[in-house]
Order: structure tokens, then sequence, then C-alpha cells
């Protein structure tokens, strides 16, 4: 597959104005989300706030951004991004279903809602995992829980059923599941991660199954989960002004890298860092060169 100049993971205001911005200085790009752009778009009732759009309903807002990006002939691939690997002078962006190959990664994944699993941050990487793609081979003939936010959980649940001895799969939505036969749905809530060195069960509000291994699969997880050596500050991550990550050609921008969270925050700061990004690119450029 093609490398492309920048990568760009999230499709709310930050990303998408990273993405436009990146698309208008003439680099090849990918924009990874959702056709939706953001859940928290549609939510707001009146936004007051963006210029040029007053009292825009999120509704008209997601409107706004989908046919910008349209016009611009920009696609949104629509997969979960679930690690993002340095590789030296390029990014490996993996999803549940291929590796793709950027030379820089714009980081706009917004900020994960919600509690941990008590138990969760305790044995991350000691049998807690945030992905199945990358970590199935671990649980090879194990018996493991997939925990799935939403249905784009569903495809690494089942790859998980081609490798486990056993896979349970609590999921924490509506509607029937399309998952193998030997996937056994548990429609229960996860309660806690429970365990010794490793993990041994994860406990329900019904009960309690023993398993090797909990797959937690939100729809958004903390960028520093998502990229190894990624520095945080705060619960968000680590920038400068110019949205410069500790990771040369990685940069970061929206909700994910600190207050306030606001629409027109996260679109500034998509522009700065897709603009960063393309300097990076050009330094890069003039390196090769000498
Ligand atoms: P988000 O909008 O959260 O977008 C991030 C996107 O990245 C999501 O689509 C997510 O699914 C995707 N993503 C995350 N991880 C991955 C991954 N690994 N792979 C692929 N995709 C991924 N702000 C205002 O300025 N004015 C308002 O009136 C206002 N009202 C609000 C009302 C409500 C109810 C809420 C919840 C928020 C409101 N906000 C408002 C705040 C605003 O929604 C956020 O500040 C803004 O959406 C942040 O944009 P973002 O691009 O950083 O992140």
């Amino acid at each position: 597959m093609e490398r492309v100049d920048i990568a760009v993971i999230g499709s709310g205001p930050a990303g998408v104005s990273a993405a436009i911005t990146a698309k208008l200085r003439g680099k090849s790009l990918l924009l990874f989300g959702s056709k939706e752009l953001s859940d928290k778009i549609g939510k707001a009732h009146k936004i007051q706030n963006y210029p040029g759009l007053p009292d825009a309903t999120g509704q008209e807002l997601r409107g706004a951004f989908q046919r910008h990006l349209e016009a611009m002939g920009i696609t949104v691939t629509e997969a979960r991004v679930n690690a993002v690997y340095a590789m030296g002078d390029y990014f490996a962006v993996q999803t549940a279903g291929e590796t793709y190959e950027a030379t820089t990664v714009v980081l706009a994944t917004g900020v994960v809602q919600g509690k941990a699993l008590p138990g969760e941050e305790e044995y991350l990487g000691r049998g807690v995992s945030y992905c199945a793609t990358c970590d199935a081979p671990l649980y090879r003939g194990k018996a493991v829980a997939v925990i799935g936010s939403s249905p784009a959980a569903e495809p690494e649940a089942a790859y998980m059923a081609e490798v486990a001895g056993s896979v349970l799969y609590l999921p924490l939505y509506e509607g029937t599941p399309d998952l193998p036969d030997t996937v056994q749905v548990v429609r229960e809530k996860p309660a806690a991660v429970v365990g010794e060195a490793t993990v041994t069960a994860l406990r329900t509000d019904a009960g309690e199954y023993p398993v090797d291994g909990v797959f937690l699969l939100r729809d958004a997880m903390a960028p520093t989960q998502l990229v190894p050596g990624l520095e945080g500050a705060g619960g968000h991550v680590a920038v400068n002004a110019k949205m410069q990550t500790n990771l040369p050609g990685c940069f970061a921008c929206g909700d994910a890298v600190g207050l306030p969270y606001q629409y027109v925050k996260a679109a500034g700061e998509g522009n700065v860092a897709a603009l960063s990004a393309v300097e990076y690119l050009a330094a890069r450029k003039r390196n090769e060169k000498e």
C-alpha cells in the first residue's frame, strides 16, 4: 500500500480541519473515523460561538463539515485505528483489517469518556488489552472476554474467535451482534477485571467468568494507549504551540490535547497541526537532498 504524507486519526472538528488543510497544501492523506464524523457534533442543540454559523445546531455543523469534505474530494476511511507505531521514518497505522503507512500522523481522537473499569489499569499488559488485532496471538487457545462499545468492535471479536479457545462478547449497545456462532454473547454489565499476577476473571453485574484476557474495545481510546511512547500530560497529549508531540512527525490537536473543549478551538488546532506536519515534511525533503 502506498505511503501517504499525513494520516489524520479522528473525524471530529479537529480532524476534519486538519484534513482540509492537508489537502489544500497538496498532501496525500488518510482521514480515519466515521462518515457521521463525531457523535459530539450531533449532540449540541445550539452552537453560538462558531464564526460564520451563528445559532447553528450540531446537526447543521456536521452537515457543513460533510459538504466541505465532499467538495474537496476527501473521503473518510471508516475504521477504528487500534495502534500507531513510530517506525523511524514513517508511522504504521493499524486497523482491524489493514496496516497503513504515513510519514506523519495527526492525532485528533477527542477525549475518552467514562471511567476505567476497576482492575483495568492495574492489569493493562497483564491480561487487559485495547487491541484484539495486536494481541490476539498471545491468547491462542485461551479464554477471553471482549467488551464492545459499538458494532465497530465486532470484526475484532470475530478475529479473536479464530485464535482464542473461547470468546465471550459483552456488547454495550443494543441490537444483535453479527458474530460467528462460536462467540458467546453475554448481555451483562462489566463490573471489574479480576486477577492475581495476571487476569483470572471478568466480573459482571450478574456473575464472574474465568478468563485469561479482557479486551476493551472502545470507539475512542486515550492517544497515549494508541501510540506507544507518546507523552501525556494530565490525561491529555502533551504538545507545544505547534501541536508537536514528543514523537517527531506526530502531532495532536482538539480535545485530545486539553481544555477548553470547544469546536472552534479543535478546528483551529487541527489547522495548526496540519501546517506543522507540512513543515515537517518539507524539512525532511530538504534533509534528504543534502
Ligand atoms: P471529537 O469531536 O470528540 O472527535 C473525535 C473523533 O475521533 C470521534 O469521531 C471519534 O470516534 C474518533 N476517534 C477516536 N479515536 C479513534 C480511533 N482510534 N480511530 C478512528 N477514529 C477515532 N463545543 C462548542 O464549542 N460549542 C458547543 O456548543 C458545544 N456543545 C457541546 C454539547 C455536547 C452535548 C457535547 C458532548 C460537547 C459540546 N461541545 C461544544 C464540545 C465539542 O463537542 C468538542 O470540543 C469537539 O467535538 C472536539 O472536537 P475533536 O475533533 O477534538 O474531538
